[in-house]
């Protein structure tokens, strides 16, 4: 586990203003875990809203555009999330993978974009139930990530990743402790070939997928595990911030 675990909320497409009470009360409880950084990634339309309600926590968002600015309707830069508050930006989760074909390449440009802007990335990687069932799923993360990673000097203040089997997202399964934690020790293995060993070591591996207050201090024991990136739990604070709490007491 990193020093300083890493515990990222993503809304995904869940949040209008009614939401705002909700951060307020994260951001309330994570003053209670400093030892433990928390954040939260709402929708675009509402980055703003609760950078303007959070003291304690950073607000991220979901994705940006490889583009600065230009003729794209329906798409936001990075610049403009920025902007609007966001500290960090979540690029290549599979359901952009997936609902809008975003390739490796594309995952790429748009983190060099959001770098920047003055982003700081959590790039997504996993495989799917069918991968795994082969027996490849180290291999084909291992290409996805090589891939997707920017070319940067500071990774280790700038990077971090979340592995997320694609089959445990929003399902209820997580992958066994052991899958994760040979998961995890091979994305180190990239990343420091990529970046070097002390970079390496300050880039944080998130876990995502179905984390539970239940499931979390397992999770978080793990080697290589600092810290995980919550889709459904992150939507009320009692969950979410029983997540940190797992986190706060593994890191202790
Ligand atoms: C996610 O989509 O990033 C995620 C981990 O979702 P959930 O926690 O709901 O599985």
């Amino acid at each position: 586990m990193a020093e300083r675990p890493f515990i990222v909320g993503n809304w995904k497409m869940h949040g209008t203003r009614a939401m705002l009470s909700e951060a307020r009360a994260i951001d309330r409880a994570a003053q209670r875990y400093m030892k433990v950084e928390v954040a939260v990634a709402p929708p675009f339309t509402l980055i703003h809203a609760v950078h303007r309600e959070v003291e304690q926590i950073a607000v991220g968002a979901q994705d940006c555009h490889t583009a600065e600015a230009g003729a794209h309707t329906g798409d936001i830069s990075a610049s403009m999330v920025a902007d609007a508050g966001a500290k960090f930006v979540i690029l290549g989760h599979s359901e952009r993978r997936e609902n809008h074909a975003e390739d490796n390449a594309e995952v790429r440009a748009k983190s060099e974009a959001a770098l920047e802007a003055g982003l700081n990335l959590i790039i997504c990687c996993g495989e799917s139930a069918e991968t795994r069932d082969k027996g490849k799923a180290e291999q084909y993360v291992t290409a996805q990530l090589r891939a997707s990673l920017p070319q940067i000097d500071n990774a280790g203040e700038r990077l971090t990743v979340a592995y997320e089997p694609i089959w445990a997202i929003g399902t209820g399964n997580t992958a066994t402790p052991e899958d994760v934690a040979a998961m995890h020790a091979t994305i180190r293995g990239l990343l420091t070939e990529t970046y070097g060993e002390e970079a390496s070591a300050s880039i944080r591996i998130l876990y995502g997928g179905s984390v539970k207050p239940e499931n979390a201090k397992e999770l978080m024991a793990l080697p290589d595990v600092d810290g995980a990136l919550v889709g459904g739990a992150s939507l009320s604070a009692d969950s979410f911030m029983g997540i940190a709490l797992a986190a706060a007491e593994v890191a202790e």
